[in-house]
């Protein structure tokens, strides 16, 4: 017998519907590429993205088509999204820190008709468009004042494209599993691989990530996505904040510690979103003006792992609730949040850090296990590490173009490449991707708590550990460290704040200082480099 409810597909622009229905006075900010501070709302970002919508059909786009976007976070960003959606064709966010030759490789693999980039990217596109040859038009998000001079033909700037139409329009309707967005992932090994989030996919994320124990996102809140569109859909928030109609605030292209504190003084932002290295910035920015967050609550720190002094500096110095999560691109992201179960509500000090640290447990709608190589579950007993694997109605099913098979097993899991163990109480640790845990003498040695444990150091700025060839054990650590400016700590001083937190064997066997660490496009270390880096790097315990 079936129920008797309505089918009302869940599809993403309903979510803007409601938005400006509910709350359509409610603010969204930006930092425009052109400069000045922009403020809309969610009324008239609904009436531009159905203009978009509407643009976008007159031009001959239609359900499927690829429409890549290569944009900073801001306002016109978001009517991008809506509006490419609204018509059932697929947002393709592009990340503008790859190397162009990658960014065409991805446009030529996920075939985009059309770009939206604004006009600090524009200089790759003009470099990579010949390269591209499905790409039809080119529209710069800015208006015709500032638009540059450009050779590439077909050509427009976004404002007097949406002139050219009226906006009486109405979004098509399609069922809930239409593709809705595209974000490809640099992966592990090979080429990038497509993720194609589903319309229902992202409805339900969104409901989920909203709840208290998530995100904890409602009406009254400021929201300041630092993390891009671009990174893993700015973790669902472009979906959750009109959701529940909290005012947003976007940064454009300005996310350094200053940049940051004026948005989140200026606006009152109350909860905002970031990889560590964001926050790092900013906490060396206020230590070093003395200034305050009087109306930041809560942060949510992911995409690589939290260091406890943040969490510390954070909750200590400036009464911010840090949430530590873990997910990824392929999650839409969302894969579990470290909020205080009502068990450790009493907890304080050091035992509150140590629970933090961890990467939090699943909401409803993600199941996860850990397993050995052979796919045989690991107990949940804090200890006993494996593969994370996970499974859901948010998660990957496969890449687009049917890459990437070996990742999924039979019973629908999907193999996150992560190293992790699960306490009684449910809580996920990572200790390590699986490609960066060092094997030494047969055990493995977690980067992550190495790294972790020496950013904790007064004069560390940013530590990585990465595993050299060692005739004995295989593999053993080195400590890359870049110190802070006016700093010089030795060798022997990081390894001896180490010492006695960390068992014997796990020590690092030698310290290297370096001015700088290479990241990713996402902001996570880049070991891949560094190992190259360090490639010819004899220990001294050799
Ligand atoms: P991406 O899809 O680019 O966001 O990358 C996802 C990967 O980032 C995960 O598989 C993890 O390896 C890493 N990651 C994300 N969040 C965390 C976290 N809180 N702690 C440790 N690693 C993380």
């Amino acid at each position: 017998m079936l129920g008797l409810m309505q089918d009302w597909p869940l599809l993403c622009h309903k979510i803007i519907d409601h938005a400006a229905i509910q709350h359509g006075e409610r603010e969204i900010v930006s930092r425009s590429i052109e400069g000045p501070i922009h403020r809309t709302n969610y009324r008239e970002v609904r009436a531009r993205s159905l203009k978009l919508a509407q643009a976008l059909e007159r031009d001959g786009y239609k359900l499927g088509d690829r429409i890549a976007t290569l944009a900073w976070n801001t306002w016109r960003h978001l009517e991008c999204w809506y509006g490419i959606m609204g018509i059932g064709a697929v947002y393709h966010t592009l990340n503008p820190r790859l190397f162009p030759e990658q960014i065409a490789w991805i446009m030529n693999h996920a075939e985009d008709k059309l770009i939206f980039v604004d006009l600090t990217f524009l200089p790759i596109i003009e470099a990579i468009a010949a390269s591209v040859p499905s790409l039809e038009k080119v529209i710069v998000l800015t208006d015709d004042a500032h638009m540059p001079e450009s050779k590439l033909p077909n050509i427009v700037s976004y404002e007097s494209w949406l002139a050219a139409v009226d906006g009486d329009f109405t979004w098509k309707t399609f069922d809930e599993n239409t593709a809705a967005g595209m974000c490809y992932t640099s992966g592990t090994t090979g080429n990038p691989k497509g993720v194609l989030y589903s319309h229902r996919s992202n409805v339900i994320h969104a409901l989920v990530s909203t709840q208290p124990d998530a995100l904890g996102i409602a009406a009254k809140e400021a929201i300041l996505p630092v993390v891009p569109l671009f990174h893993a859909n700015a973790w669902g928030i472009s979906f959750t904040a009109p959701m529940v109609g909290a005012k947003m605030v976007m940064p454009g292209a300005r996310m350094d510690g200053e940049g940051i504190y004026e948005l989140l003084d200026s606006e009152k932002v109350t909860f905002s979103a970031a990889v560590p290295t964001v926050w790092l910035m900013l906490l060396q920015y206020l230590e070093e003006t003395g200034k305050k967050l009087p109306h930041l609550t809560r942060v949510v720190i992911g995409g690589a792992a939290c260091p406890r002094t943040i969490i510390q500096k954070f909750q200590d110095n400036y009464g911010v609730t840090v949430f530590h999560a873990w997910g990824m691109t392929e999650m839409s992201p969302i894969g579990t949040v470290g909020s205080v179960k009502p068990q450790f509500q009493h907890l304080k000090g050091d035992a509150l850090l140590d629970l933090q640290e961890k990467q939090g447990y699943t909401p409803f709608s993600v199941e996860m296990k850990v397993t050995d190589d052979e796919n045989n579950e690991k107990p949940w007993d804090g200890k006993s590490f494996g593969i994370l694997k996970v499974r859901g109605p948010a998660i990957s099913s496969g890449y687009y173009g049917g890459d990437g098979k070996e990742q999924f097993d039979d019973d629908g899991f999907f193999n996150t490449g992560d190293v992790a163990h699960i306490d009684k109480d449910g809580y996920m640790q990572i200790t390590d991707r699986a490609k960066d845990v060092i094997k030494s003498g047969g055990e493995w040695i977690s980067t992550i708590d190495l790294e972790n444990l020496a950013v904790g150091h007064p004069d560390v700025a940013e530590a990585a550990v990465i595993g050299i060839y060692h005739p004995k054990w295989d593999e053993r650590p080195l400590l890359v460290i870049v110190r802070k400016a006016g700093s010089d700590p030795s060798k022997e001083e990081i390894l001896g704040f180490m010492k006695g937190k960390i068992a014997k064997w796990w020590m690092p066997d030698d310290v290297s200082f370096v001015d700088e660490i290479p990241h990713t496009a996402t902001g996570k270390i880049q070991k891949m480099d560094l190992r190259k880096q360090f490639a010819d790097y004899k220990l001294p315990t050799a």
